[in-house]
């Protein structure tokens, strides 16, 4: 594992940034830069920027000054060197395996991984990109799938929804061994728990419309250079981007060829709300981790519940792990199934204050069946391989008071 910077002063450090940066006039927040172009006074400077050689903006598909204030914030969170903020998380995965991947190469990932991540490899085969989908929580299996053009291996902390923890330690060692980029999702996790550079991750993404957004009013995504990967070795870089200091390489391409040509590009508004939400990240972070524990406790000793997954739990099959790697916090997610004869529609119609909606690390509690929902297209075998029974539920838990969501889960479960 890979020293990591204090990660006590980072909520104090976070919330002072803006304004030690001097913002003008003893603004708090960074201002919001609407502006699309950015004009100069000498031709001679635009042409710099447009090469890179002086910093500055030139057209906002590209980055504009709200979206780097909110990409310093993230390099701060995860520890990072650079980060490049998207329109949407799937915008930053999409954009980092356009930029990375070539046909004919070789990618692992997870076989629980986020349904619309496998969506993207699925598009992937169909250029040429041979992917292999294995049980991430053991690095055995990923060792097992490695090939001489494998480039990447990408797994998320916590699957959603059965909460299977990947052997994330054990995966970045075999990447770091054998020079492969090792990508991993942090959006269950978030950076106040878990930080994929210690596991030796080459590049972090975080879904910025999840917990650190966390009010359902913004997407965002990002993708972050840990600085552990040398790009001199990646076999992918255009030698248009093969200047400077190479361990800027990889993040040129992926700004210069996922962000440009995907287009997929933060707007100054949403970047703006989740350097705000960012605040609080850590606070909201700790009572919805405290609730889910309390709830999916509480779930588990339920007489009709047949099985509650979490990885607080003891009975996770990942729990030491989890406890090892998180800090002795566990996430938002929840997942659970009832037993036979008991009708999972009608303890989610009785809900009162949860939410039967999608979306995840809300500062709502949220509740969905998935089987027929967010992973009806995978079908009933795909869904098997993934430990999704038809009748399983996902929680997503918010920071409302947990007497409260017990009191509602009670009566729900009691009208099953
Ligand atoms: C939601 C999510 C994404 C995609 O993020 P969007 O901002 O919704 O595009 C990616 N990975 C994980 C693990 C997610 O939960």
């Amino acid at each position: 594992m890979t020293k990591d910077r204090n990660t006590a002063a980072v909520a104090t450090t976070l919330l002072h940034a803006d304004r030690k940066a001097g913002m003008g006039h003893g603004a708090v927040h960074a201002p919001m830069h609407s502006s699309v172009l950015y004009g100069y006074e000498s031709a001679e400077t635009l042409e710099r920027v447009f090469q890179g050689k002086t910093p500055g903006f030139t057209y906002a598909r590209q980055g504009n000054p709200t979206g780097a204030a909110l990409e310093a914030k993230i390099n701060l969170l995860e520890d990072a060197r650079a980060s490049i903020g998207f329109a949407t998380g799937m915008a930053a995965i999409s954009a980092t395996f356009l930029a990375l991947l070539r046909s004919g190469d070789h990618v692992i990932s997870s076989r629980y991984v986020f349904g619309n991540t496998a969506s993207v490899l699925r598009t992937l085969q169909g250029f040429g990109v041979e992917v292999s989908l294995v049980d991430s929580t053991d690095a055995v299996h990923v060792a097992a799938a490695l090939r001489p053009n494998t480039r990447l291996v990408f797994v998320e902390t916590i699957a959603n929804p059965r909460t299977q923890v990947a052997d994330l330690a054990g995966i970045g060692a075999l990447c770091r061994d054998r020079c492969v980029v090792f990508i991993v999702d942090n959006t269950l996790t978030t950076p106040d728990l878990f930080r994929p550079r210690t596991a030796g991750a080459s590049l972090v993404i975080n879904s910025l419309t999840k917990a650190i957004a966390g009010h359902a009013d913004a997407m965002g995504g990002a993708v972050s250079d840990t600085g552990l990967f040398d790009w001199r070795l990646y076999p992918n870089i255009d030698p248009l981007y093969q200047t400077g200091d190479p361990a800027n390489w990889g993040m040129v391409q992926i700004r210069r060829k996922g962000l440009r040509d995907l287009g997929g590009a933060l707007r100054p508004e949403d970047a703006h709300r989740i350097a705000i939400g960012a605040e609080t990240l850590k606070l909201r972070v700790t009572q919805t981790n405290a609730n889910a524990l309390a709830l999916a406790q509480w779930l588990e000793a339920h007489p009709k519940v047949a099985h509650a997954y979490y990885p607080g739990l003891a009975s996770h099959a990942q729990h030491q792990r989890a406890r090892d790697l998180f800090g002795g916090r566990f996430g938002a997610l929840i997942s659970f199934e009832l037993k036979p004869g008991h009708d999972t529609f009608k303890a989610l119609d009785a809900l009162q204050l949860v939410i039967l909606a999608t979306h995840l690390s809300d500062n709502r509690t949220l509740a969905i069946p998935v089987a027929n929902t967010i992973f009806s297209e995978m079908g009933e075998a795909g869904r098997a391989t993934m430990g999704i029974s038809p009748g399983l539920v996902r929680l997503s838990v918010g920071i409302e008071d947990i007497e409260d969501l017990i009191a509602d889960f009670d009566q729900a479960l009691n009208a099953a």
